[in-house]
């Protein structure tokens, strides 16, 4: 499964130099989600990393698609971790470092019960690995457990997994 997985990521991603600043090389995994074999092998394999969540969290936008998927697959509700000003309030937000300035990530701090869930975080890719830590604090603050975290490729020379907490973080490629 896992296989299949890595072998359709490896196939289907789109790689753009220079996207969307100069410098950066960019994984984008439309194709990946759009192939009906490429979806299933992904999702399956990611719902594999933490079969007894009880919460399957996704990063914006991506995250979203996967998330979903996901937690279809396990049985359970999904929360989407939204970019700052998309929630009403009140939320739980959390700031991140980005190249350039900073950004934010919110979920809402009432409405859903989060103490003591055990939550898989999922995002599309792993970089620099700030917004994954951001999400993931913001599940610590609210009292929840991330059982795991799961990204569909890690570009591992950027090093994102150094500054994870102590969860354990899957993912289906590394480059
Ligand atoms: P980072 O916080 O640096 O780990 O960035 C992760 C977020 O930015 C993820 O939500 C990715 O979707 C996106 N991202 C960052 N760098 C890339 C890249 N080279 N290719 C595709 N997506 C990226």
């Amino acid at each position: 499964r896992t296989v299949k997985a890595a072998d359709l990521v490896e196939r289907l991603t789109r790689w753009r130099d220079d996207f969307p600043t100069p410098g950066v090389r960019f994984a984008d995994l439309t194709p990946v989600f759009a192939d009906s074999e490429g979806f299933r092998a992904v999702v399956d394999c990611l719902a594999a990393c933490a079969p007894d969540a009880d919460l399957v969290a996704g990063i914006d936008a991506r995250g979203f698609l996967l998330g979903a998927g996901v937690a279809a697959t396990l049985g359970t509700g999904v929360l989407a971790v939204r970019k700052a000003g998309k929630l009403p309030p009140p939320v739980l937000r959390r700031e991140y470092h980005l190249e350039y300035g900073t950004a934010a990530l919110e979920i809402p701090a009432d409405g859903v019960a989060l103490r003591g869930r055990r939550v898989l975080l999922l995002d599309d890719v792993l970089a620099t690995g700030g917004t994954l830590a951001a999400a993931a604090e913001l599940f610590r603050q609210a009292g929840a457990e991330i059982v795991s975290a799961a990204v569909v490729l890690e570009l591992e020379f950027l090093n994102g997994r150094a500054v994870q907490g102590d969860y354990p973080l899957a993912s289906i490629v590394r480059i």
